[in-house]
């Protein structure tokens, strides 16, 4: 309550307001008002711009003006939406008394608080995206703790370790909202050690007592009905469970109690699952592109083509983490592959899953308790939908189909249950009934048919009362406050029968009502409430019928998910002419004829050139040369998103691949993105790089393109140089190296396992014609200036720049020498041209395209000799 002074001079309306408001200063509070959710004061000057609504004022009581903002209830989810996604939180607050009876004030209460990650608005959320509400603690030393919950579908995930990992893994789920302890928050080493800033929008700052491990032991533990969470395999991760715990506790405090659907807790498994680092998952374009953050163009959409959006929430989840082990990737090949093979049989169930609605988010409503009848109807027909389809799969033989076949919840008799007592369109809201089928219920009938009679009457009243009257304007209608009335124009009052008598009077109307008239509603009006009252009693009973069977309903949803993403790869395999990948435990990779999924969907058919991999003992790191805009990068991303979708069980872009499995896909790609935010291109290469130089291992992939590029070239070259010798002696990852150092195509001759590659390039008729096709050898070192000739640069600063590369090659260069090189040669090439060396004539001369590597190191050999 405010202070006796304020609340002396405010209308009881604002003092119960305040009462409420002041319990939650920080969220925007939708005071219910008649049909109106009305926001006071700072609330509505906050949100009345982000809502695009008018903000006007009103004065309470002898108080000064306040600001006021409103939206209808009826479109609240809408307004609510919007705030949310803009990190607001919102405190909603109903009448909880029935205006018409209330004595004095209508009581007014919180039913809801919604925070970004406790939402469950429809609209709010993203069809193929989780919404994560995650928690993050500090664990001992650099260690952390975290959990995430996706309220809507209720996959709920816990992570302990290093906590340069666990907040990887935290941002990869791009949560709408952290919960953190304050006194980490505030603490000098939250920004340095978690990578997120204090004034974060998404973080919420949550007292430390509500991280307890006793505390979140007992919640949890009541929660699941179990008396230790070791069977969730996550009984030893102490501070994993006091995030879990926090989420649970925040949850109630937002209103958000019932919890059913979610049924389990999972760990992610480091053993079973790579993590791939957020600036891989953005370099690749897995789930969006670089250009504008959408998920056009990414991987995520050129392969996504499953019908539900569960299917593609699992989809995303699955390519942020792959498989590392070879069981899981194997069993969904199998699946993937029986489904290429058998066409009608994959037809059969994608025209099933076709007409899933979103079961597993019904589920999300059913578990907090706020299942609407339609969305009832909606589990139904995703139920029957997997009746459907277990009887399809019964053929299956495949180890992965056969499996979901028998995984499948038998739930027949929910079916039975919703298709007896629901309408066939029910309601979007269950407040007004109309949801139950006839038939269902004996009582409702009976009270139906009790005011069957009554409702004929009013129905055929007008009709009647015409004829009887003569007057042909005569209108039966119903309001609120009046209830029934018979409507005759002012010209008619003259014909009006003797038995009318007359209620309310408009400016050209009048309207009346008779006795009979008057029981038939008292009839009705008070059949209908009962009528109400019972459905909504007897909806209880049926919400809580499925919610005793939560689980079956939740699982069907999961299996649902994975045989609609099965389906979906089969029926992307064979449109775009995908193969199955060989997954062995060695360390080859080894692809024929490999493409780039996104970019091979946006050329032409057919314009796409397949290129070969082949890393094995021999030549574990490929050192690629090329000019630029030759086709390098493509090349390199194309042979980690091959990897990645081998490792997620789905059918690759190639004629044929081997891989051998990598417990970790490193990218270290096109710094150009990150020049927006003003950070040195060549920190943020270094960063990337030292990041893989310390965590790749010789199962790893690493994929690095230009590393060096933002740096000056000698400067760059060491770099570069030394980071690939490192990562051959140390580390023995697989790794493709990018470059336009020529120079280290140098290191295959002296290192084993490395070997080099170039992209094919043709100058034909003073054009430069890109071949997009990789072929052994060292890229032409003088690329870039036969370019820059053909560009038609002029001559003399051709042969000047020829001049500078041969001094810089031979390492003799200085200063002065350069300058006097300057001099010479602005002086003559306007008289005539210079001379051309000996070793400029032979390199011209060089057929590098028909040079084996080995001989185009001799050749370069021979030409440093010659110069030294
Ligand atoms: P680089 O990294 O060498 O600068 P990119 O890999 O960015 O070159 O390729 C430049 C463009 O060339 C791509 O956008 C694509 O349109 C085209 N391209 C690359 N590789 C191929 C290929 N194998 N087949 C057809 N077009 C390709």
């Amino acid at each position: 309550m405010s202070s006796k002074s304020d609340g002396s001079a405010m209308t009881p309306l604002m003092r119960q307001y305040h009462a409420i408001k002041t319990q939650h200063p920080d969220k925007i509070l939708f005071f219910r008002m008649g049909d109106f959710y009305e926001m006071f004061g700072d609330d509505a000057v906050r949100a009345a711009p982000v809502l695009g609504i008018a903000l006007t004022s009103r004065s309470h009581g002898a108080t000064e003006k306040i600001p006021l903002a409103g939206v209808p209830y009826h479109s609240a989810d809408r307004y609510l939406a919007r705030l949310l996604s803009r990190g607001f939180k919102v405190v909603v607050v109903e009448q909880v008394e029935d205006p018409k009876t209330a004595k004095g004030l209508v009581k007014r209460d919180i039913v809801e608080i919604l925070t970004p990650g406790t939402a469950t608005v429809d609209g709010v959320e993203e069809q193929t995206r989780a919404t994560y509400l995650t928690a993050l603690v500090a664990g001992n030393g650099r260690t952390a703790g975290m959990a995430a919950l996706d309220l809507s579908s209720g996959l709920f995930l816990v992570d302990e370790g290093l906590s340069e990992r666990v907040v990887e893994r935290m941002r990869l789920l791009e949560p709408s909202e952290i919960l953190c302890p304050v006194t980490l928050v505030d603490s000098a080493e939250f920004e340095q050690q978690y990578g997120l800033a204090p004034s974060d929008r998404r973080i919420t700052k949550y007292e430390d007592f509500n991280f307890d491990y006793r505390a979140a032991v007992r919640d949890l533990t009541k929660h699941f009905e179990v008396s230790t969470l070791d069977g969730f395999g996550v009984g030893q991760s102490r501070h994993a469970i006091i995030a879990a715990g926090a989420i649970f506790r925040y949850l109630q405090e937002n209103y958000r109690e019932r919890l059913s659907h979610i049924t389990r807790i999972s760990r992610f498994d480091d053993a079973e699952v790579m993590t791939l680092d957020y600036s891989s998952v953005r370099n690749l374009e897995l789930i969006r592109n670089i250009a504008d953050n959408t998920e056009e163009n990414s991987l995520f959409s050129v392969v996504n083509r499953c019908h539900t959006p569960f299917g593609a929430r699992r989809l995303q989840r699955a390519l942020l983490h792959p498989f590392k082990t070879r069981i899981p990737i194997e069993r969904r090949l199998t699946g993937v592959s029986e489904l290429v093979k058998e066409r009608d049989l994959c037809y059969r169930i994608r025209e099933e899953t076709r007409q899933l609605p979103d079961i597993e988010r019904f589920a999300g409503r059913l578990g907090i308790g706020k299942l609407s009848p339609r969305q009832m109807a909606g589990i139904k027909d995703g139920l029957a939908g997997a009746l459907r389809l277990k009887r399809i799969l019964a053929d299956c033989r495949s180890e992965h189909l056969s499996q979901l076949f028998r995984a499948l919840p038998e739930c027949g008799d929910l079916v039975e249950v919703i298709e007896k007592a629901l309408v066939d369109e029910p309601p979007i809201v269950a407040a007004k009934g109309g949801m139950l089928r006839r038939g269902f219920s004996d009582k409702l009938d009976t009270l139906n048919d009790s005011i069957r009679d009554a409702r004929t009457y009013i129905a055929s009243l007008q009709k009647v009362e015409r004829e009887r009257t003569g007057i042909a304007t005569l209108k039966v209608g119903f309001n609120k406050v009046f209830g029934y009335y018979i409507e005759v124009t002012r010209a008619n009052s003259g014909a009006v029968p003797a038995e009318y008598i007359r209620k309310q009077t408009l400016v050209n109307a009048e309207r009346y009502i008779t006795p009979e008239l008057k029981e038939k509603e008292e009839l009705i009006l008070a059949a209908e409430e009962k009528i109400v009252r019972l459905e909504l009693q007897l909806y209880q009973e049926l919400v809580e019928t499925l919610n005793r069977r939560i689980a079956d309903i939740v699982s069907t949803a999961d299996l649902l998910g994975e045989i609609d993403l099965v389906s979906g790869l089969a029926e992307l395999a064979v449109a775009r002419g995908y193969c199955r990948p060989g997954i062995f435990e060695d360390r080859r990779l080894i692809i024929k004829n490999g493409r780039h999924p996104v970019i091979e969907s946006v050329l032409p058919p057919g314009s796409f050139v397949a290129n070969d991999v082949e890393l094995d003992e021999a030549g574990r790191i490929v050192i690629l040369t090329g000019p630029n805009m030759s086709g390098k990068s493509t090349y390199l991303r194309q042979i980690g998103l091959i990897v990645i979708l081998a490792q997620i069980g789905s059918w690759v872009p190639a004629d044929a691949a081997e891989i051998g499995l990598v417990d970790r896909v490193f990218t270290r790609v096109g710094a150009l993105d990150n020049l927006a935010r003003g950070q040195s291109t060549f920190l943020v290469e270094m960063i990337e790089t030292a990041n893989i130089l310390h965590n790749a291992t010789d199962r790893s992939l690493v994929l690095l393109d230009e590393v060096g590029r933002g740096t000056s070239t000698f400067d760059g070259l060491s770099v570069a140089w030394s980071v690939v010798e490192f990562i051959n002696e140390e580390k023995s990852a697989r790794t493709v190296f990018a470059t336009h150092y020529h120079e280290l195509t140098g290191m295959a001759a002296i290192y084993d396992h490395i070997a080099n590659f170039q992209v094919a390039v043709k100058k034909w008729e003073n054009k430069v014609i890109f071949m997009h096709k990789i072929i052994p050898g060292g890229c032409d070192d003088s690329y870039g200036i036969e370019v820059a000739r053909l560009a038609g640069v002029p001559r003399p600063t051709i042969t000047r720049a020829r001049q500078i590369l041969k001094l810089l090659e031979s390492g003799k260069f200085n200063q002065s020498e350069l300058g006097q090189g300057v001099y010479k040669q602005r002086m003559q090439p306007s008289l005539f041209d210079p001379p051309v060396s000996e070793t400029e004539s032979r390199l011209k001369e060089a057929d590098l395209e028909n040079m084996t590597p080995m001989d185009a190191l001799r050749f370069l050999h021979d030409l440093k000799k010659d110069l030294t």
